[in-house]
């Protein structure tokens, strides 16, 4: 029956309601401060959002959302196509084009649309995509909607993405080729300098979303392909409005000229309301923050480095570098289940994250951390870990 595959869901969902968990759409009941709230009923540390350079709530860009509400409205009822492009959605490319240093630029109303409405439109019948096995649900629904061959190479790795370009041939010169920058599930970086040799070997086109990278890595913060010196052969960059600079929306940058036709062409462009007005103007106030105050970003990795050391010397199985997202790694369902909950029990709300969701077969206690997180902070939710330990609810080196 159509409904039946629900059932294991269902089920799940009944077992975490008696269990009086919530660990899926836990809901913020008061925000007590840019990283504190109340979820759930617990007083907890915000450690997993993606709010990495604390501009969320930030003065500016909030002032600048409620001015742009008051001069625009609340919403813009309509797409970019056909009612809903203002002044300020063209303002906010043009800088999102110039801080990446090329000429064409899209914004889309969510990050998910800019990645699946690219993948979608980039390639076609008779084209190839080849993307990393790791990639997020955004480009597996872009690609799958493509029509185009889909190759998936294993994840993070160059050789393995070089044997299946290899076996392309001719048709190699006209793959696209699709990695993010950071990953989000264990925050491993992709190897893009690896990869970008890969493609001059090779040939295709190169997109890489930036969704946790933008902000995070790069001298100036514009990502990953910034970090590995690779930019000049990204022929496609994409990124989020909701992780470094808090708010929604996404985009799209290249300096391809084509990128203004493919604009028309791009379903998840052209059938949706475009980006309120309080959503850019407080985009456009963050992307200022982002590129004018580098502390925040060395503040984070100042952050990263601790919390990653410190569970990594608790001897808890975590991704394979420091950086924003620091993933312990669990084997157990229920057991992952039971320290999410001692962890909020701790005051500190993290993301549980259970497979499919995780790469591999593992259950990740994913916390993220922000600049605007105070030392102290980060400094309890490492003990809130380690009380995960003293109660035995986790051993250390538990995942090989
Ligand atoms: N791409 C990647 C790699 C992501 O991790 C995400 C969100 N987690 C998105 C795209 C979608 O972005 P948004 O949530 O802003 O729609």
């Amino acid at each position: 029956m159509l409904l039946d595959k629900f059932q294991a869901m269902t089920e799940f969902q009944q077992e975490l309601a008696e269990r009086k968990i919530k660990p899926f759409g836990a809901v913020t009941e008061q925000l007590l401060s840019p990283t504190e709230g109340i979820v759930g009923g617990h007083q907890v540390i915000l450690a997993g959002t993606n709010n990495y350079l604390g501009l969320a709530y930030h003065p500016h860009c909030i002032a600048a959302a409620q001015a742009a509400a008051e001069r625009w409205g609340t919403g813009t009822t309509g797409s970019r196509l056909a009612n809903g492009s203002f002044i300020e959605h063209e303002l906010l490319e043009r800088e999102l084009a110039d801080f990446h240093g090329v000429d064409h630029a899209i914004c889309f109303t969510t990050g998910y649309s800019a990645t699946m409405g690219m993948c979608s439109t980039l390639a076609g019948p008779g084209d190839t995509i080849l993307l990393d096995a790791d990639s997020h649900a955004s480009i597996y629904a872009g690609v799958r909607l493509s029509s185009a061959d889909i190759i998936r190479f294993k994840h993070s790795n160059p050789d393995d993405l070089a044997k299946r370009l290899r076996r392309l041939g001719k048709r190699a010169g006209n793959a696209l080729i699709v990695v993010e920058g950071i990953y989000s599930m264990l925050g491993d970086t992709a190897p893009l300098r690896e990869i970008a040799e890969v493609k001059r070997q090779y040939g295709g086109y190169l997109l890489v979303d930036e969704a946790h990278s933008l902000g995070v890595l790069g001298d100036t913060g514009r990502g990953a392909a910034e970090a590995a010196g690779i930019e000049d052969s990204v022929d496609f960059t994409a990124g989020t409005f909701s992780k470094s600079l808090g708010g929604t929306g996404g985009y799209c940058v290249s300096r391809h000229a084509q990128l203004e036709s493919i604009r028309y062409c791009i379903g998840a462009y052209i059938f949706t309301a475009s980006a309120t007005p309080s959503t850019v103007a407080s985009t456009r106030e963050a992307l200022k923050i982002l590129r004018t105050e580098p502390r925040r970003r060395s503040l984070l990795w100042e952050h990263a480095r601790h919390l990653y050391h410190s569970l990594e010397a608790m001897g808890l199985t975590l991704g394979p570098a420091v950086s924003p997202v620091v993933a312990v790694q669990l084997e157990d369902r229920d057991q992952a289940i039971q320290c999410w909950n001692a962890l909020m029990e701790s005051g500190v709300y993290v993301n549980l994250v259970i497979p499919p969701a995780s790469p591999s077969t593992n259950f990740l206690l994913r916390c993220s951390v922000s600049a605007a997180h105070s030392r102290a902070q980060i400094d309890s939710i490492i003990s809130a870990y380690s009380n995960l330990l003293r109660s035995g609810l986790i051993s250390a080196r538990q995942v090989a």
